[in-house]
């Protein structure tokens, strides 16, 4: 069972002093007819219990504040696996959808969400950015700390973002989600400048552990209309996790996404297995008891984050990757979200090195 759009989980909205007669807050707050609370610029919205036995209750909470810091900066990936420069836009923190394995449950420390309504500073940072960089191609997406669509009938915000890329000609922008709310995105003048992205699963892990999220019938049907208002699109699956009927489980989620979205409107599909900071399994196991992946044997990457064993990495990447083969354009890149370049040479027979770098396959893909 869907749980439609994810932004009805919001029950209250918190505005600090400063915003509170920022325009943009005052818009949100009207669309959402919720009841509204101020608070001080440092203040922290009222929300009862222990983090992070109090994240579930925190995610009826919207806060609406000013950013201080930088919105714009590259992922944080680490040197010791290939990674794709990614650069990351932070429009807010936190998510009202709730996965089992989501690492913001370990990242955050805050139990409410976050939306950030200072967007005049975001986007004179990206216009910095691209002034100072005239030759970099950017691919940048929002998805990092947030989903970027699960509140966008609240803020409204996805227009601006395609408003502004589409005219920017040495970069993309990438809005990844696990909810369907695209209808903000219907008939804006794209440019071909936004790609519309979902994270894709097996189907009993989206449906045990990927809780108010779309279901695979609706995120297909959404791309799908998505593909028809002439955006590119992009697949993850990621977190791939082992689970009884994995292989049915997975292929059988390639091949309806081949019979849905027509292959030449995928600019990339990542594959990533299930990886982890070790406090996490302590947060999800407590919050989620009927899960069990987390159960499984895992090795410390080199990054500090539990992973499979690489044979059954390998063993996993290699049913996926000899299904999306099949299927695939041939300009579709398909590539490993942090993985080590043995893992590349086992699974494809090639290094990302060897087809000049990931950043340089996937730059190829949407210029
Ligand atoms: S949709 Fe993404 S951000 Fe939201 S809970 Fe799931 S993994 Fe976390």
């Amino acid at each position: 069972m869907s749980y439609g759009d994810p932004s009805r989980y919001i029950q209250q909205i918190y505005v600090t002093e400063e915003c509170r007669d920022n325009d943009y807050a005052r818009e949100i707050i009207e669309r959402s007819r919720l009841p509204f609370t101020v608070i001080g610029n440092h203040e922290r919205p009222d929300i009862p219990g222990r983090y992070p036995d109090n994240l579930t209750h925190g995610k009826h909470h919207l806060l609406l504040s000013r950013y201080r810091g930088q919105f714009f900066k590259p992922c944080p990936a680490t040197r010791e696996y290939t990674c794709c420069d990614y650069q990351v836009l932070n429009i807010g923190m936190g998510c009202p959808m709730d996965c089992v394995y989501c690492i913001l449950q370990a990242y955050l420390n805050n139990p409410w969400i976050s939306f950030f309504v200072n967007v005049e500073d975001l986007f004179k940072e990206l216009d910095q950015a691209f002034a100072v960089n005239p030759e970099t191609f950017f691919r940048i997406g929002t998805g990092e700390f947030t989903d970027s669509l699960a509140l966008d009938s609240l803020t409204g915000f996805s227009p601006h973002l395609v408003n502004y890329m589409r005219d920017k000609k040495h970069a993309v922008l990438e809005l990844k989600s696990k909810s369907v709310v695209i209808k903000n995105l219907e008939g804006l003048e794209h440019g071909g400048r936004t790609l519309v992205a979902w994270s894709l699963n097996s189907p009993p892990i989206m449906e045990r552990e990927e809780i108010r999220t779309a279901s695979l019938e609706q995120r297909l049907a959404a791309a799908a209309q998505c593909a028809e208002w002439g955006y590119r699109l992009a697949f993850h699956f990621d977190p791939i996790i082992w689970h009884d009927g994995w292989q049915e489980g997975y292929r059988s989620t390639i091949r309806r996404l081949f019979e849905v979205i027509p292959a030449d409107r995928i600019a990339w599909i990542s594959l990533g297995a299930l990886r982890y900071l070790p406090s996490l399994k302590a947060i999800a196991g407590k919050r989620f008891p009927q899960s069990t992946f987390f159960y499984e044997e895992f090795i410390d990457g080199l990054d500090g984050k539990s992973r499979y064993f690489r044979t059954q990495r390998v063993e996993m990447y290699k049913l996926l990757a000899d299904e999306l083969a099949r299927f695939t354009a041939p300009d579709t890149c398909v590539y490993f979200c942090m993985e080590s370049e043995t893992v590349w040479q086992e699974v494809f027979g090639y290094t990302a090195h060897d087809k000049g770098g990931l950043r340089n396959m996937l730059d190829q893909s949407v210029r």
